[in-house]
């Protein structure tokens, strides 16, 4: 006899990296997942790691188990006392959580940063210098006959993206890959590679160049060299001529080109070269997130303060500022005195100075039960996760909002739970 709790759940959505795939079958057998299908290992790890029972205490305080209620008490004590409160993460949580932070940071006069300044910030610096040509990552299926991807390896980082993008037959596309030429530029040979039509292997920290020749080419201006970052300018003729050719073009680049050497005119000379051919044809370009939900995070944060990072409700209004008010900076020159973590997955890409004053500081942890903890929390509150447990809203990589449902219930308080509950205790205090 089945049990009640078996069921097949549809149309699920995934939050385990930007592509925010919505279209997962997960069986439920006995309390657990024991299939997710379509098949994709990121997921099949993620759903099954995030729905093993926890029997364990929701909180602890001092590495000591605690009740809710008194890990709320204790982490509002914390905040009351501090006078430079850093909250930083969010891109494992959820709109509501994510709201519930900007609430929390504008209440104290804190300090919020997101994930996204240790990935695509300068990417963002980029957008809002030189502008962007997006599209839906439908739309890209669904027209275009040239996909690059740059600096990027989706077949092992966002496993369904060319399964649902490239593969896939699309109104203008209706033989679906065959209907597409696929090229990769990357420093080395990846597996994405593997699979495309063409593979241009840059030197590394060249990118900049080589994307700088490709404007001056479809500009009409010839380089006086032979090759550039290891591709020989007639490589790149015929790369500038297959682009501007195209009938619909897209661009997908990875963190790679944001966090190398001059990251943010890298990104900006790509920009501008998709602008560039939109002289000619349609071209986009979209990045590749990671974490689950770092576009909702950029998302939410631009709607309650104005700026998607770095953003300091020190003086009682936001004032924006990449570098000053990014956690990296902040904690290597050991300002703030109290840090909140919501999800900590991202603490091991801090540098040692950073990570030094984070543990000579109370950090205050929201992270789900099986998260990797790379910090000792003076309180850490152990979360449901959306999507998992909760309802929620995460943005894909293109800025399209996604519903999550739960596929299994938790006792687990989730993030906007802990920090309304917070926010209530400090009212008292
Ligand atoms: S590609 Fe990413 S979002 Fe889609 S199912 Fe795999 S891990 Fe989840």
């Amino acid at each position: 006899m089945s049990d009640p709790a078996d069921s097949l759940l549809t149309s699920i959505a995934c939050t385990r990296c930007g592509c925010v795939c919505d279209d997962l079958r997960i069986e439920i057998r006995g309390g657990c997942v024991a299939s997710v299908q379509p098949g994709c290992v990121l997921a099949d790890e993620w759903f099954r790691r995030a729905t093993v029972p926890y029997e364990g205490a929701v909180a602890e305080i001092d590495s000591q188990p605690a009740s809710l209620t008194d890990a709320v008490v204790a982490a509002a004590a914390l905040l009351r006392s501090s006078k430079l409160p850093l909250f930083f993460g969010l891109s494992r949580s959820s709109t509501d959580g994510q709201r519930a932070v900007c609430e929390l940071a504008d209440q104290l006069g804190g300090i919020v940063d997101t994930t996204a300044s240790l990935g695509h910030g300068p990417s963002i610096l980029a957008f809002q210098s030189a502008g962007e040509s997006t599209s839906t990552l439908g739309e890209v299926r669904h027209r275009s006959d040239l996909v690059i991807y740059w600096g990027c390896d989706p077949v092992l980082s966002h496993p369904r993206h060319m399964e649902r993008i490239v593969d896939t037959a699309g109104l203008a596309v209706p033989s679906g890959r065959a209907g597409r030429h696929v090229v990769v530029v990357d420093c080395e040979r990846t597996a994405t590679a593997e699979r495309a039509d063409e593979f241009l292997q840059v030197d590394s920290g060249s990118d900049l160049e080589v994307l700088s020749v490709l404007r001056m080419l479809l500009a009409g201006r010839v380089p006086r060299c032979d090759s550039v970052g290891g591709l020989s300018i007639k490589t790149l003729a015929q790369l500038a001529e297959r682009m501007r050719a195209a009938r619909y073009g897209a661009v997908f680049f990875g963190v790679s080109l944001a966090q190398g050497r001059c990251g943010h005119a890298t990104v900006e000379t790509l920009l501008r070269l998709v602008t560039d051919l939109n002289q000619w044809t349609r071209f986009v370009v979209r990045r590749m997130r990671v974490p689950g939900d770092v576009t909702g995070a950029d998302s939410v944060l631009c709607w309650q303060t104005g700026y998607p990072f770095s953003v300091s409700l020190t003086r009682g209004y936001p004032r924006y500022g990449p570098g000053e008010y990014s956690a990296e900076n902040l904690l290597a020159a050991g300002e703030p005195d109290c840090v909140v973590l919501v999800g900590g997955e991202r603490v091991p890409r801090f540098s040692e100075a950073a990570r030094r004053h984070l543990e000579s500081v109370p950090v205050i942890l929201l992270d789900p039960a099986f998260a990797d903890v790379h910090v000792q929390p003076a309180v850490r509150f152990r979360t449901a996760v959306y999507g998992i447990h909760r309802r929620g809203t995460a943005y894909r990589m293109d800025e399209v909002p996604v519903p999550l449902r739960p596929v299994l219930s938790s006792e687990l308080p989730a993030d906007d739970e802990v920090l309304r509950a917070i926010r209530l205790q400090l009212a008292e205090l």
